[in-house]
């Protein structure tokens, strides 16, 4: 698959956080949060998960989660649709470049 839209590695600002990612928990050996939705860069399917309880890196430094609930989100992803996107960068294997975040689901994280 290709597309129209070039790579362009920018940064949405929190206050532009996506509503519209399905979250689940999924356990594939280790428990996850998995998303998918379509990314507001380019518009192409894409899935982020992240690992259940270990830290992550949203705001600034690590910040270790000790509980499920111990942020209210937004989390950060980068664009991680299969498209190829012209002028991406060699050794950039996914995406079209665009950092944005994820708002949690209104009735919280799943559990
Ligand atoms: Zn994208
Ligand atoms: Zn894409």
């Amino acid at each position: 698959m290709s597309s129209p839209v070039p790579y362009s590695a920018v940064n949405k600002s929190p206050a532009e956080a996506s509503t519209r990612f399905l979250w689940e928990l999924r356990r594939q050996g280790d428990w996850s949060y998995e998303v998918t939705g379509e990314c507001p860069g380019c518009r192409c399917p894409m899935t982020k998960s992240w690992p259940y309880g270990q830290p992550v890196t949203t705001k600034g430094p690590f910040r270790r989660r000790e509980r499920p609930d111990d942020d209210d989100g937004p989390w950060f992803t980068k664009c991680t649709c299969s498209t190829w996107h012209v002028n991406r960068p060699d050794g950039v294997e996914e995406g079209c470049g665009v950092g944005f975040y994820i708002a949690f689901p209104p009735q919280g994280l799943p559990r």
